[in-house]
């Protein structure tokens, strides 16, 4: 049977119903920013995978560390157990983000999930029964219904699930100050993207909310968690989303571009004042651990990953990015059916005017030769920090030119 034919009968799709609603292209092989079909057609891609592909696919340091990682040890229980790939990455992670304590999980939901608990289990720790927790309209932070939770409502649909999700509280950036003040004695944490909004409407804000959650925070001891797994490792022209504002998170996830998008792993770094309090209280322990927690070959990669870019000029490369997205796209602003662009390091953002357009657009941008995937009235573009200008202009160009002919 054809790969297709299968896909269509047994292959469920993100965001989808199985068949799929939309069309589906089988790949057959990726190279830096290219992805091959399995016809022979060449895509430059302009989604670097969902935020995690940055030095582009294929890299050689990166597939050396998978292949030797593999031979020596692909997994071991992380139970009771520690290995050399995770004590490297856990002490990595805790340098850059000074965030000493970390905790390894498999997925960018997962980490979320465990930096819940751990808001929780710390004000428990101190003597507080509260499991609420404040969240951004537009805010996304994962599928997981924990996740999906402190994602704004109506864009992810919490009435589908009703009694089933967490109810928290929600508010927009212009009062997220005022909601701190009101419910600081009912809630267990604040939750924010910092900088960049991604899945629930990219969004670009200005630092100013950051601090002002930072100092709230503080002074009412309420865990600021800040959810990195997009924003992190560069994508905003700065190492983390919260650099902008020059202020740490109590507890910080990160994810995606963590292994350079080639396994899936995430992390949940804290505060050693956190690890502490919980630590010395009578919960003691935080109950969770997937199975593949801290798996040797996923560590490996992003031991990799994280030393080929901080040994790049990294920020110099996504600055030219910046330029570039700045300039190619900026006069779409001019057409009716455009609503607004911005952009900010590796991250480009056309917003139509309604969603109906998106589809002809990611239709027309294939057949030209450029991998995009909007979703509502978003059309995006996020680059490997190892793109070359001409596949940038060639997706800045080809963007242009499906949003001028509709
Ligand atoms: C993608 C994303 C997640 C979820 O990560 P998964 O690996 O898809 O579970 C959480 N938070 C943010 C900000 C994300 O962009």
């Amino acid at each position: 049977m054809k790969i297709l034919d299968i896909d269509n009968q047994h292959t469920w799709h993100p965001y989808n119903s199985l068949p799929s609603k939309s069309v589906i292209l089988p790949v057959k092989s990726t190279n830096k920013q290219s992805i091959y079909l399995q016809d022979g057609t060449e895509l430059i891609d302009a989604m670097s995978s969902w935020w995690s592909a940055i030095h582009g696919y294929n890299h050689p340091d990166l597939i050396k560390a998978l292949e030797r990682q593999a031979r020596v040890m692909p997994h071991i229980m992380f139970g009771g157990l520690t290995h050399e790939p995770a004590t490297s990455l856990c002490k990595k992670i805790a340098d850059l983000t000074q965030l000493p304590s970390v905790f390894l999980a498999d997925s960018g939901s997962v980490a979320v999930e465990v930096a819940l608990k751990t808001a929780i289990l710390y004000k428990k720790a101190k003597g507080k029964n509260v499991s609420k927790f404040i969240a951004l309209e537009n805010a996304y932070h994962g599928d997981t219904l924990g996740c999906m939770g402190v994602c704004d409502p109506k864009n992810s649909m919490h009435s589908l699930y009703g009694d089933y999700l967490p109810k928290n509280i929600f508010t927009s950036v212009k009062n997220l100050a005022n909601t701190i003040e009101k419910y600081k004695d009912e809630v267990a944490g604040v939750i924010l993207e910092p900088i960049v909004q991604g899945a629930g409407g990219m969004k670009i804000h200005e630092p100013q909310y950051l601090k002002l959650a930072r100092n709230l925070c503080t002074k009412y001891d309420i865990p600021l968690i800040v959810d990195e797994i997009a924003t992190g490792f560069g994508h905003t022209g700065l190492m983390w989303g919260c650099d902008h504002a020059n202020m740490r998170p109590d507890i910080m996830t990160i994810g995606k571009a963590l292994t350079g998008g080639i396994m899936t792993l995430s992390a949940m770094a804290t505060t050693k004042n956190i690890s502490d309090v919980i630590f010395s209280s009578e919960v003691g322990v935080i109950m969770h651990g997937p199975t593949f927690m801290g798996n040797p070959l996923a560590c490996s990669v992003a031991n990799a990953s994280i030393d080929l870019l901080l040994s790049s000029n990294w920020k110099e490369k996504v600055q030219n990015i910046q330029n570039i997205f700045a300039k190619e796209l900026k006069s779409l602003e001019t057409l009716k059916i455009v609503h607004e662009v911005r952009n900010i390091g590796a991250i480009g953002v056309v917003e139509l005017e309604d969603e109906t357009k998106a589809q002809e657009v990611q239709d027309f941008c294939v057949k030209n030769g450029v991998w995009i995937r909007p979703f509502g009235k978003l059309v995006y573009s996020i680059v490997s920090y190892n793109i070359t200008n001409k596949e940038l202009l060639k997706i800045t160009s080809t963007i242009k030119e499906a949003i001028n002919n509709i």
